[in-house]
């Protein structure tokens, strides 16, 4: 059993900020990442965030993970990175089983900062498991990281800001986008992005949803169907899509089966993504030195992960007697971004699910 000071589940925007906060303070930290790179989510995105200044808004995505990631090799002598590592087990006292390279690696973390992500939320339809149908972070990982077109003619599902950007990242590869359905009476994502998209000449379909993929090994065709406004099929209003790939964009629920495992508490709140940990103001989990940020905490955007890795970072690092310096002042600081970022029209729903999980958990207590 190897030992460690704090352990990060996660080098995406969230577990790096956390591991850069808890180096500041002055604690060790071991980030594990299951991926080749770290970076998360971030390494996928091409384009410019939004956001706040302090967030890095306006910059590409991979560009803020260059920027993470080159103020952690700062803390060199602080910060052990493995990647390629798998957390597959977390114990209630935070043993963690990790694999590496085949083998099984046992640590005993003093402290873990959960910052695994989201998972991808997926449709029943008829034919889903045809090769062809994929969730849109398939659809970016392949393009962005791989360099691998997936199809020559995609039906996007699903008009939020995943659906829409990466309906232009498919169509900036050469990827024909034949519509974008979306089973909402209204589109999900930002007015910009489908204001680029409409503008491309995509028809975005709204009360409409995908009925069945069409193929024996692979998809051919893509049937869509109008919803009325309790959401039923109406029949007759059935149109076929000649495409090569259904793309699946219908939204994130945070990874917390790691924290399941160990017993923390989690509610579902659907606000959040779907089943969501319970937590702290300092974003620590029912169980004693268990941190958790990002989407893994709720899902939201990388500004606010950003911010609560370095809260939980912190927080962390104070736990194990490496209080920074300006702790309360950044503790204050971080509150009053995430306060400032949750203020938008999308930011109402995060609030009204944090609303309910600290009713879950003050009826717990
Ligand atoms: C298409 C798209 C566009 C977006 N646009 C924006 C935008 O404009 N602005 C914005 O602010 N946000 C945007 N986001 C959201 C943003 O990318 C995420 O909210 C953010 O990346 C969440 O950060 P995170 O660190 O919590 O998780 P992630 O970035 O998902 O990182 C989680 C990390 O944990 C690792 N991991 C997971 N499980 C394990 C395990 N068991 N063991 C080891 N490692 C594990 C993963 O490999 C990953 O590296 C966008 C997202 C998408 C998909």
């Amino acid at each position: 059993m190897i030992a460690k000071e704090l352990v990060v589940i996660g080098g995406g925007p969230a577990g790096l900020c956390a591991a850069i906060a808890a180096a500041e303070s002055g604690s060790r930290v071991l980030i594990l990442d299951r991926s080749a790179r770290l970076g998360g989510q971030l390494i996928k995105q091409t384009h410019k965030f939004f956001g706040s200044e302090n967030q890095y808004a306006k910059t590409r995505g991979f560009d803020i993970a260059k920027i993470l990631l080159s103020r952690v090799d700062t803390f060199a002598d602080l910060i052990e990175i493995w990647v390629e590592a798998t957390v597959v087990a977390l114990y209630p006292d935070k043993v963690l089983t990790v694999v590496q390279d085949g083998k099984y690696i046992k640590i005993q973390a003093k402290a873990i900062v959960v910052a695994a992500g989201a998972s991808e939320k997926f449709l029943a339809f008829e034919n889903n498991d045809l090769p062809g149908v994929y969730g849109a972070g398939a659809v970016q990982t392949l393009m962005n990281v791989y360099g691998v077109r997936p199809a020559d003619r995609v039906l996007m599902v699903g008009s939020g800001n995943i659906g829409l950007i990466v309906s232009y990242q498919l169509m900036q590869a050469g990827v024909k986008v034949a519509a974008i359905v979306e089973a909402a009476p209204r589109i999900g994502g930002y007015k910009v992005h489908a204001s680029k998209i409409a503008r491309l000449g995509v028809p975005i379909l709204t009360s409409t949803t995908v009925l069945r993929a069409v193929g024996e090994t692979c998809v051919k065709q893509a049937v869509t169907v109008k919803l009325d406004p309790a959401w039923k099929p109406i029949p007759g209003t059935e149109s076929v899509h000649d495409v090569d790939a259904i793309c699946v964009a219908v939204g994130l629920t945070p990874l917390t089966s790691l924290l399941a495992m160990a017993g923390a508490m989690t509610s579902y709140i659907p606000e959040l993504g779907g089943y969501a940990p319970i937590l702290t103001d300092e974003h620590e989990s029912t169980l004693a030195d268990v941190f958790v940020a990002g989407d893994a905490a709720g899902v939201e955007e990388a500004s606010s992960a950003m911010v609560e890795g370095r809260l939980a970072g912190l927080c962390a690092a104070k736990r194990l007697g490496y209080p920074h310096a300006d702790f309360d002042d950044i503790v204050s600081e971080c509150h009053a971004q995430l306060a400032g970022l949750r203020n938008g029209p999308f930011g109402c729903k995060t609030c009204a699910g944090i609303a309910k999980m600290r009713e879950v958990r003050d009826h717990a207590r």
